[in-house]
């Protein structure tokens, strides 16, 4: 069962995983990073870069969000470990 200290080497919830995260009107992540959001079929949701989320970097280190202390609602709910985590994982080809 993956642990947060997983997920830098894994970040399958913030690239292929998922097609899209939304995000809610009042976010403060709109105003404060707009290039990294994009309104689509009437709402907010993160921008995409190569099939990830554009605020994903990765480095030696692993997988990272630039803007982890204001990452969107949905993000701060996905709970490592959880169902929607393991099939994330397997949807990229990594263990569950
Ligand atoms: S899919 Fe799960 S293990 Fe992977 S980065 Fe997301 S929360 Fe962490
Ligand atoms: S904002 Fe951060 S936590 Fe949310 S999908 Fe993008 S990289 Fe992942």
């Amino acid at each position: 069962m993956p642990t947060d200290a997983d997920c830098q080497a894994c970040g399958a919830c913030c690239r292929e995983a998922f097609e899209q995260v939304s995000i809610s009107p009042q976010e403060p992540v709109i105003e404060r990073h707009p290039t990294l959001v994009r309104f689509r079929n009437g709402a907010f949701e993160l921008a995409r870069s190569h099939e990830r989320c554009a605020a994903l970097v990765d480095s030696p280190e692993g997988y990272s969000c630039t803007i982890y202390a204001e990452r969107p609602r949905s993000c701060r709910a996905f709970e490592a470990g959880s169902e929607r985590c393991l099939a994330a994982r397997r949807r990229v080809g990594l263990p569950a």
